[in-house]
Formats: C-alpha cells, structure tokens, sequence
C-alpha cells in the first residue's frame, strides 16, 4: 500500500513539469512534484566559469552509452528547474510551417497533431508567464502573432554595428526574443555575461524554478520532494490506469499513489521512465503499444561560431540579442531549408580552452576578447532507429545518428561567409556533435494515430488514460529554433485540459 496520495503526481521540475506544477496549482488538488535534483544555491561559482565549464560543478555526474556502446558525458542537470537553470533562455515560437510537413535535404520533416493557431494564445501565456522580451515585425520567418509582453533587449553599440551591417547585406536581423526578468533594471538582471550554461546567482533569468516551482509551492497543497528519483510507475492490476509512482528518496524507496500521473523528466529520462516500467501487461514498456516509446529521439544539429578580428576588442558584455532567420526556409536559390543563426552569450577563454585544452588561457582570453559568438541551429529529422534504450545493466543508451548534415554544412558555410563579409578576419567553428544533448526532444510523440504515436494531442498516453507526458519528448519534429517555449506552451494547454478533464471530474467524486 502506498504511504501518501496526491491527486497529481509531477515527476521533473523543468520546463514542463515546473510549468505544469503553476499551471495546477490553482486547481485546489494535491500535487507532488519529484524531483531527484536539488535547488541550486546562490553562490559565488555560480558565476565562474571555472567551476561551471572545468570543475562541472552544476553537471550531472552520469555517463550514458552512444550508438557504438562507447560512454560520453551527456549535458544534463538534475536540479530544480532542470535545464532551464543553465539555458540561455532564447525563447522562441515554432514557425507556422514547422507544423505543417516540410521538405528538407534528408525527406519530410512530419506534421504536427496541432497546428500553430491551437498553441497561439498558449505561446501568448508562455511568454507572458516567462517574460520574454523581443520585437514583432522584423523576422521574415515570423509567424501570425501580436507584440512580445515586453520590449526587446536593446543590441549594445558593436551589436548595433553588425545588425546594421547584416541589414546592408540584405538580411533581416531581428532580436532574439529573451526570457529575462527585468533587465537593466534596479534589482533586475544586470545582462552580464555569464547567462547561458550558468546559473543566474541574481535570480534574474526565466527559470522553471524562480516563475513556476516556487510560486506553485507558495500554495496549499504543492508539495516538492527534492533529491527523490522515480524508478517506476505501477499499473493497477488491469494494466489501464498508473495506480503508484516508486521512488528513491534519502535512500529508501517508497510508493506513492496518484490519480494523474504527469511525467516530465525530459526527452532521454522520460522514455528511460516509461521503459524501465515494463510490467506483464506492458512486457515493451509503458505506454508502448505502438513500440514507438524511446525512437525519434532528435537532438538539433549546432555549431558554435566565433569570428576573430585580431585588432578590434569587443567590448560587448550581453552579446545574445541578434537573430538572423533569411535561411530557414527553402527559397531564394535554395531548395531546402538550412536553419537559424543566433549570437551567442560572450565565450569566456576557460570555456574555449576544454575544446583544446594545451593551448594557455591567457591565450584563450585575448582570442575570445576580439571575437564574437554566433550559434547555427538545423532540423535533424526523426528516424525510429534513432533512439533511447535502457540497456541490460539499467545504462542509458542515446543511438543517435545525425541526418540532415548536408543543409547544417552549408548553413554554417552562410554564416562564415556573412561574418567575413562583416570584416572579421578568421571564424573558428566547433560542434560537440552526438554529445549535444542540450535540445533533445522527440522519444514518445504525439500524434493522432496510436499506432505511429505515444501521445494524444494533449500528451495523453493513447494507452493509459491516467498517464501523461509533458516534456521536450512529444515534439514530432524539432524545428531549428530553441525548443523551451514550445515545451512551456503545451505545458499550459495541457495544464489546462488536464484540470477540466481529469482534476474536474475529481471534485464530482464523493
Ligand atoms: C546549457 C543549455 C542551454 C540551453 N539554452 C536554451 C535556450 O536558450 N532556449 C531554449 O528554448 N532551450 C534551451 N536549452 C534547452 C532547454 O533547457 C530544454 O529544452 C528544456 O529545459 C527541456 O525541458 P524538459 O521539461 O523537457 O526537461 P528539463 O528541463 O531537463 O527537466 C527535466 C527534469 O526532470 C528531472 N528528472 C529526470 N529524471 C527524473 C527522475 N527519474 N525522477 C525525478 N526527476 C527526474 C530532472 O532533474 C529535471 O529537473 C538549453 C539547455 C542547456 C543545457
């Protein structure tokens, strides 16, 4: 029997589990969030690019397994917010086209269940609730939608000169829309530059944690369990409903039970969750009648760009406010789409140095001192042998193989091209390839049909009615812009389909 009962058991405190958490916590039901992280302190290393990037201070200390069986250091963080403590929080809407089947290099990327006019006004509230600030009107790629709720982050004086330069070379710069909590403002964010892969020590960046985990928690009947990993979900007897949630906490396990079942652990742990369940009636896992639990797994192909010219230090501190979208869609010349190009947090000379680390920081510092950053981003399309596997021994298993590469190439090449034609001498590129696992997505879509899909339109499992998943694993294709918003906005519309639904029929319940 299990010790406690919650109306809503929430496993993961990320972009989805945390804005479910707020989502709920209005609807007067108990709710358990799990979480086998811990909150991340204030403190000095927050800051330090030594600790986050050397010492890996904040990193999941976990190994997974690659497609040849080989271990690598996956980028995850298992703290309260999950990974949205450490992202840059670029905060973008999918392209209207991105729901519609699309032809790139490599085939169709697929459609989407929804189109974008059903997540409109939830991206209106996804960017209300994490504040995000940037301009309508200039990104050719925009799609249908009113202003931002807050102005965009002004380019500082070298940004200017590149967005102007950019212009005269017959782009669209826009800027990049940014969850920031009120920035250059007294008590706000003090747009440093160490916001991308860092925990913001001034509390002052959109987080899952600081705007959903802890507001949810001011009100009754939140409850959070830190450091509490979910092994298992049980089924009941019949094999239709999760009746039970097995968990690891201060070392003991304990069973809670649940009426909803909401997991969110993120695209690689919540298809590990689901298949670390298997049980008689779900012999392939959870939720998996359609054995697509695990597959599809995508993970953004991205190059990180930096271009030098060696006598003109840029003084730029926040340097993340330029996109340029001209070359993510097919057209022009092109016949497929190639992806988006973004400017990047500043590099800092120990964050360069791990790439090569023989060559001295002090190189590194005077390098990155003359450089600015620019990220590519392409679509990687879903292949169902690209997928997770929980491996005999219980190990982690990502058999990933990238696709798409000729576009990703040859958008990389535009952008090189377009910062040499800015006046920067040399541009530096790197990808971490496989092992960037910053945007993976995909591994139990959702979809229309439960014989091609894991989950309804509203991240129901097609199997168990009781059961939901809202985290980056429902994408059926993973666009080329950052994933949150997207992830936060079916938050909410699941949030709330899940409350009339599923907590409205509680309250019926004698
Ligand atoms: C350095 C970095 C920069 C990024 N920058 C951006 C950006 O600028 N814009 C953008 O849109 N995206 C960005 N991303 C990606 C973004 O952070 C993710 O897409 C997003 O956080 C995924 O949300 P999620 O809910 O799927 O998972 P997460 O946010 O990863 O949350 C999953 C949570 O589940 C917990 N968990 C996992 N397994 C279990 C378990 N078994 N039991 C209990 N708890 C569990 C984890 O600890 C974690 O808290 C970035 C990511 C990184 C790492």
């Amino acid at each position: 029997m299990p010790q406690e009962h919650y109306d809503v058991v929430i496993v993961g405190t990320g972009a989805g589990g945390g804005t479910m958490a707020h989502a709920l916590s209005s609807s007067g039901a108990s709710i358990l969030l799990v979480e086998r992280g811990y909150s991340v302190p204030q403190e000095a290393e927050n800051w330090d690019p030594a600790a986050v990037w050397k010492q890996l201070r904040y990193r999941a200390d976990e190994r997974w397994l690659n497609d040849a069986g080989r271990e690598f250091h996956p980028f995850m963080h298992y703290v309260v917010g999950g990974n949205t403590k450490f992202w840059g929080s670029v905060l973008y809407r999918l392209r209207a086209e991105d729901f519609t089947g699309v032809e790139h290099h490599d085939g169709v990327s697929p459609a989407w269940p929804i189109d974008y006019a059903t997540l409109a006004p939830w991206y209106d509230r996804a960017e209300a609730l994490f504040q995000v600030h940037g301009q309508a009107g200039a990104d050719p790629t925009e799609p249908p939608r009113t202003g931002f709720p807050f102005p965009p982050v002004r380019h500082e004086p070298r940004m200017q000169l590149i967005v102007d330069g950019l212009l005269a070379q017959g782009l669209h710069p826009s800027y990049l829309p940014l969850g920031l909590i009120r920035p250059g403002e007294p008590g706000g964010c003090v747009l440093c530059n160490t916001c991308n892969s860092f925990p913001c020590r001034i509390h002052a960046k959109s987080d899952a944690e600081l705007l959903c985990v802890q507001p949810a928690l001011a009100t009754p009947g939140v409850t959070l369990w830190e450091g509490a990993h979910a092994d298992r979900l049980i089924t009941d007897a019949t094999g239709e409903r999760v009746q039970e949630v097995e968990i690891t906490r201060k070392g003991r396990t304990v069973r809670v039970g649940a009426s909803t079942v909401v997991v969110s652990c993120g695209a690689v742990n919540s298809a590990a969750l689901l298949l670390r369940s298997a049980n008689d009636k779900h012999r392939n896992g959870l939720a998996n009648s359609s054995g697509q639990v695990g597959r599809r797994y995508m993970a953004h192909l991205a190059t990180m760009l930096e271009a030098f010219h060696p006598f003109e230090v840029n003084p730029t501190v926040f340097q993340k406010t330029v996109a340029v979208n001209d070359f993510y869609f097919a057209g022009n010349g092109r016949e497929y789409p190639l992806g988006h190009l973004q400017s990047q947090g500043r590099a800092h000379g120990v964050v360069a140095q791990t790439v090569a680390p023989s060559i001295p920081v002090w190189a590194y510092n005077a390098w990155v001192a003359r450089g600015v950053d620019w990220l590519a981003l392409s679509e990687d399309l879903p292949r169902e042998e690209n997928r997770v596997c929980v491996e005999p021994d219980g190990r982690l298993r990502v058999r990933y193989r990238p696709n798409n590469v000729v576009p990703h190439a040859e958008l990389v090449a535009e952008a090189v091209r377009m910062l040499r034609r800015l006046g920067f001498w040399k541009v530096v590129t790197h990808s971490f390839k496989v092992q960037n696992t910053t945007h993976q997505c995909g591994t139990l879509v959702f979809g229309k049909d439960p014989r091609t899909s894991v989950l309804d339109e509203f991240c129901r499992s097609h199997d168990i009615g009781n059961l939901f998943v809202v985290d980056a694993s429902f994408f059926p294709s993973s666009a080329a812009v950052n994933p949150g918003l997207t992830i936060i906005a079916q938050a909410l519309r699941v949030a709330d389909h899940l409350a009339r639904h599923d907590l409205q029929h509680r309250e019926q319940l004698p």
